[in-house]
């Protein structure tokens, strides 16, 4: 007996599902992109095939796309002879959703209600929901005998039952899709209405695409749609905006205006065809961690993968598009391709343009050029750490939060800007621009005009403790090791500040015995003009905010470094707490004082209290003496 099954979605599926149904998302139409470009897939899946093997196109050899619109039965169908699926490809395909990231789509898309984002998503097969009440695919895979019918009303379930009716699909292989178009949906009966979704949003397609009413005469001849030709090989002044952004769209997943286009013709030793993008939004799946890149391989027009890892390094993933070779062979396979020299070849250049367009952008559209950073900074600085011989470069590229304006710099403009004396790149780490802009340790710079670059984004933390210095200038951490900021610019009070120091002595040994399980040393600085104190660290210790990072994700097995805390000998609390060292009844007093100041200064540094508990009745204690 032919086999019956009733399975369940995935709970993504369902979620996705209702989403998508109960949604006010007008622009519907999108289903039909959705299910031409599975059809173009399909066919673009059995070209490849069939390079290794023949047979499996020789009975139907040309390869097509063809709608048909049945107003009577209130039905759309959407065939194509690819590749077709057997029962586990259905299983696995139009049950489960396998691209990454689509649990966080789903919460941040029901959380916002902003519906864009499904657009923004690719809704893909289950968007045929949006329009049709039930779907039924029939399917047969190329080159096995059994043919399978999909069925499923987008609720919790489907069924897949095996069928000897072999006459379903006109073809020996492919995938018939039936929607039962709703009422809502009724203007998607219309033939002039398709075949202007299709020329909207398809006509890139590189597999004709066919329209039929089936009140049209069976014998009339019937014309393509689309013109069906691979669009990175048209020559660039025959392609408009629209069709460019048509083919991003399809080939990019992305649903937003690219940001950059880059089409061109590598000729010399290898020939490839590169027709690339870079989007004007984030993916959603920017920061999966696989950071897989989404480029599509062609070998002489026929679709060979999209899941190339040596075509592009990680931190360029964000670019979408295609490339056609001319060198590499048909039948290439995955493992060819990992170590493949013509491979590499591209990648390099790929690289260099890529960088190459970004510098271009950078010195002749500025603000432009921000809108990418915004987007992709954190990305590209990924390479920094990453690819040691473009680390220059990238830096180049770079832009940077600073302390002296709100308007972000390139180094060489931070270097541009500095004063004679200063010979270093100062930076700071953290977590956010408004958390480390006020962190203490900035204020001796602030006060003398030194720039500090500020650096919130994780990455940051990893790149700039592999990267010593850029254009023979040390980049520096502000937090770490002695301050030299009075070599750079002296403070007029500096005399005096000295004669301060000795008196501060008592008041240094009575905390450094007191937080000696806290902080490792404590000292002076001139970093700080209005705080009392700030923690630091050493020279040649792990960045603080690097070191949060590897903790949180379990990578760093020994507990965080202490700090050093540095006190300001012009804080007028200093001051006081050093005088009160000369009186013995005090040192409670004083010992108190300097655990609030050391757990307040974790607070600023981004850190709770070490000790809440005690910090907090050490804060009412002080408070209730004080107004005792
Ligand atoms: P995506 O296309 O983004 O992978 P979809 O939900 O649109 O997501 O489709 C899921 C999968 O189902 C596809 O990746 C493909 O493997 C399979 N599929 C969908 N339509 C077809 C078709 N017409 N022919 C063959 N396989 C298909």
């Amino acid at each position: 007996m032919a086999k019956s099954e009733k399975l369940e979605f995935q709970t993504e599926v369902s979620q996705l599902l209702k989403l998508m149904i109960n949604s006010v998302y007008s622009e519907k139409e999108v289903f039909v992109r959705e299910l031409v470009s599975n059809a173009s897939d399909a066919c673009d899946k059995l070209r490849y095939l069939a390079t290794t093997k023949e047979k499996l196109l020789q009975s139907d050899p040309d390869l097509k796309i063809q709608i048909e619109i049945d107003k009577k039965e209130n039905q759309i169908t959407i065939t194509d002879n690819g590749i077709g699926m057997n029962r586990d490809d259905l299983v696995n395909n139009l049950g489960t959703i396998a691209r990454s990231g689509t649990a966080q789509f789903i919460k941040e898309a029901t959380e916002t209600k902003d519906l864009s984002l499904i657009g923004q998503f690719g809704v893909g097969f289950y968007s045929a929901f949006m329009v049709a009440s039930d779907l039924t695919v029939i399917t047969r895979k190329a080159g096995e005998k059994k043919l399978w019918i999909w069925k499923s009303d987008g609720e919790s379930n489907f069924t897949i039952d095996e069928s000897d009716d072999l006459e379903q699909l006109n073809s020996n292989r492919g995938t018939k899709i039936i929607l039962s178009i709703t009422k809502e949906g009724k203007e998607y009966l219309e033939k002039t209405r398709i075949e202007e979704i299709i020329r909207k949003y398809s006509d890139h397609i590189s597999i004709p695409i066919f329209v039929r009413d089936t009140k049209d005469k069976e014998d009339e001849k019937l014309e393509a749609i689309n013109s069906a030709l691979a669009l990175w090989t048209r020559p660039k002044n025959k392609i408009t905006k629209e069709q460019y952004k048509e083919f991003y769209n399809h080939v990019g997943q992305m649903f937003d205006d690219p940001w950059l286009t880059s089409h061109y013709k590598a000729e010399g030793q290898i020939e490839y065809t590169v027709l690339n993008f870079i989007p004007s939004t984030k993916p959603f799946d920017l920061y999966d961690p696989a950071r897989e890149n989404r480029l599509k391989l062609y070998v002489k027009k026929v679709f060979i993968t999209d899941n190339c890892p040596e075509l592009i390094p990680p931190y360029l993933r964000f670019l979408r598009g295609v490339i056609d070779s001319e060198d590499l062979p048909l039948n290439i396979s995955r493992e060819m391709l990992q170590n493949n020299p013509v491979v590499k070849k591209i990648r390099n250049a790929l690289v260099r343009r890529t960088i190459g367009d970004l510098k271009k952008k950078l010195a002749n559209d500025r603000s432009s050029y921000e809108e990418f950073w915004s987007n992709f900074g954190p990305v590209i600085k990924e390479g920094i750490y990453e690819d040691t011989e473009k680390k220059d470069t990238l830096l180049e590229i770079a832009l940077f939060k600073n302390s002296n304006s709100s308007k972000l710099i390139t180094l060489d403009e931070y270097i541009e800007a500095m004063g004679k004396k200063q010979n270093d790149i100062y930076f700071i780490t953290g977590d956010s621009y408004n958390n480390v802009i006020n962190n203490p340790s900035l204020e001796g710079y602030k006060s003398r005009g030194i720039n500090v670059l500020i650096l919130d984004d994780a990455v940051d933390s990893f790149w700039t403790s592999a990267t010593p210095n850029f254009k023979e200038k040390n980049i520096k951490s502000i937090t770490k090791g002695v301050d030299d900021l009075d070599s750079i610019s002296k403070k007029k009070t500096d005399d005096k500040n000295k004669k301060e120091d000795k008196s501060l002595e008592p008041l240094i040994v009575l905390l450094k015995d007191k937080l000696k399980d806290k902080v490792k040393d404590v000292r002076t600085s001139s970093r700080l003009t209005e705080s009392p104190v700030c923690l630091v660290v050493d020279e040649s210790a792990m960045d603080p905010q690097l070191e949060k990072i590897l903790q949180q994700h379990n990578q760093l097995q020994q507990a965080a470094s202490l700090k050093i805390l540095e006190i300001n000998p012009d804080h007028k609390l200093i001051k006081k707490l050093a005088k009160m060292c000369k009186d013995k009844a005090s040192i409670g007093d004083i010992e108190n004082i300097g655990i609030l100041l050391y757990e307040q200064s974790m607070i600023l540094d981004g850190e709770k209290p070490s000790d809440p508990v005690n910090f907090s009745k050490k804060l009412i204690d002080t408070i209730s003496a004080s107004l005792s």
